[in-house]
């Protein structure tokens, strides 16, 4: 029998992906760039290895797909993609389709939909690591209408389910819109998962508790509000012991993050929208502040370190992380939003937070609720919705108290304080910018509206400049 779908390239991703769709009962063909990986890994594929067709070349993986053929590309994001676009043009007919699948940055997705390609192209995030793609991502694509349709039920089939059934995949607009929308996820991972590492140092170097604490401490929160598996896998880590000295693994990990840049076309491209993600940017900033070991170990030579005791009881952290994760959120999703109407996608935010509820690194309970609330407020940011609205009320006094006490003592909470200063920058109605302007009036001419409405853009100090 003919494969349904071809899969070009199995690394990590690829390999998960390529046994996930054959365990859905597609028949697939495969092929790597390098052959051994191939025949490696049909022959490890077990009761699957029926399903899957290896091929050694391009010409035998087209050959053996039914047309009109789709195609899953599963390479390095950049160059890998137009390489193997360029390599299957002179072989796919005008009604195949080929489906990006890796981490594209979104212009190229869109660089390519405009390329005038001979075949249909999707564009599509897959997130979820090894573990989601071979179990079920969460998968947000982009392109056409009709090339979406073509694949959704092989999509929705390997996708993870939400709690109510529904599956995690959906089409977010044309071109790009899917990549930008992982993009965002991405951006959003990062900023919880600092959230998350400021209230551990809070808790390690501010409260003193061992690593086996603070996991309990974890652990108990995956039981409420913040059920969520970075929480959970935060709690998994903190507990676990380093095999060769036996000590806590975190304890002798080097705080040093690495990264592969999509948290920072987050924050660039937030700047393009002039849509303020203040959390991601913090969270980009301390692994950029991480990785220059050298220049933290000077400033600890000639200032000391800098955390210093807090006391502060462990529900206060909860909800000061409830609110952070709120805050950040509704800066993700405003971008979204602001991208929306920049890049004329029509983005379904709802939908967006539906997809994210499983599969992918942020799913969260909490995500069951902003979809409920973009669903129902869709013209509002996420902090006005009711929900999260009497939410924040409760447990922004905590952030301010978290944010404070760490501030004092010098223990750095660069995320969840950019939460809080976005916070009561929007809701306040009067504002600083009315200096700002008068400045910018003063030495540039740029003129100023009046709070009375009268037409009298200029300052008394024009004349005289
Ligand atoms: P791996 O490094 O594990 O695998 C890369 C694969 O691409 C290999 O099969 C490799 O073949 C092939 N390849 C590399 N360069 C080329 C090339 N120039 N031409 C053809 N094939 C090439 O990567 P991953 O599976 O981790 O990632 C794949 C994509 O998925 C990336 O875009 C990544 O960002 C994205 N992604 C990864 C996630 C993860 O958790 N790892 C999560 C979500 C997305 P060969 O065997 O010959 O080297």
């Amino acid at each position: 029998a003919q494969s349904q779908v071809g899969l070009i390239g199995l690394g990590t991703m690829g390999a998960a992906l390529a046994l996930n769709i054959a365990e859905k009962g597609f028949p697939i063909a495969v092929w790597n760039r390098t052959t051994s990986v191939t025949h490696r890994f049909h022959r490890d594929a077990g009761a699957l290895s029926a399903q899957i067709t290896p091929a050694d070349t391009l010409e035998q993986l087209v050959a053996a797909i039914a047309a009109p053929r789709v195609v899953i590309l599963m390479v390095p994001a950049g160059q890998a993609v137009d390489d193997q676009l360029a390599a299957l043009a002179p072989l796919l007919d005008a009604g195949d389709l080929v489906i990006d699948a890796g981490n594209a940055d979104f212009h190229d997705t869109d660089r390519r939909s405009a390329a005038g390609l001979s075949f249909g192209f999707l564009g599509m995030g897959v997130s979820g690591g090894e573990e989601g793609a071979r179990h079920g991502p969460s998968i947000m694509a982009g392109g056409s209408e009709a090339d979406w349709q073509r694949i959704e039920p092989l999509l929705s089939a390997i996708a993870a389910r939400a709690e109510d059934g529904s599956p995690c995949a959906a089409r977010m607009g044309e071109s790009g819109a899917g990549h930008f929308v992982k993009m965002v996820h991405n951006g959003i991972e990062y900023a919880d998962m600092q959230m998350i590492a400021e209230i551990y140092g809070l808790m390690r170097d501010g409260m003193g508790l061992p690593a086996a604490a603070i996991s309990q401490v974890f652990a108990g929160w995956n039981d409420g509000p913040l059920q969520s598996y970075l929480v959970e896998i935060s709690a998994r880590v903190a507990e676990a012991a380093d095999p060769v000295t036996g000590q806590p693994i975190l304890d002798v990990i080097l705080d040093r993050a690495g990264q592969k840049g999509t948290g920072r076309w987050t924050v660039i491209e937030a700047q393009h929208l002039s849509a303020p993600v203040p959390v991601i940017d913090a969270a980009v900033m301390a692994r950029n502040v991480s990785a220059r070991l050298g220049e933290r170990e000077a400033g600890e030579d000639r200032f000391g370190a800098a955390p210093g005791p807090v006391r502060l009881d462990h529900a206060t952290l909860e909800a000061a992380l409830i609110a952070g994760k709120i805050l950040c959120y509704a800066q993700g999703f405003a971008m979204i939003a602001a991208a929306s109407e920049g890049f004329g996608w029509a983005l379904p935010l709802p939908r967006i937070a539906q997809v994210w509820r499983a599969g992918c690194i942020i799913r969260s309970a909490m995500l069951n609720d902003m979809a409920t609330a973009l669903d129902q407020h869709a013209d509002r940011n996420l902090v006005l919705a009711p929900h999260f609205a009497d939410l924040l009320d409760r447990t922004v006094p905590a952030l301010r108290q978290v944010v404070t006490a760490g501030l004092a003592a010098g223990n750095p909470l660069p995320a969840l304080a950019n939460g809080l200063i976005w916070f009561d920058m929007m809701r306040t109605a009067r504002g600083t910018a009315n200096m700002i302007q008068a400045q910018r009036d003063f030495f540039g001419a740029h003129g100023f509206q009046r709070l009375d409405g009268l037409d009298r853009p200029h300052g008394p100090w024009s004349s005289a400049g």
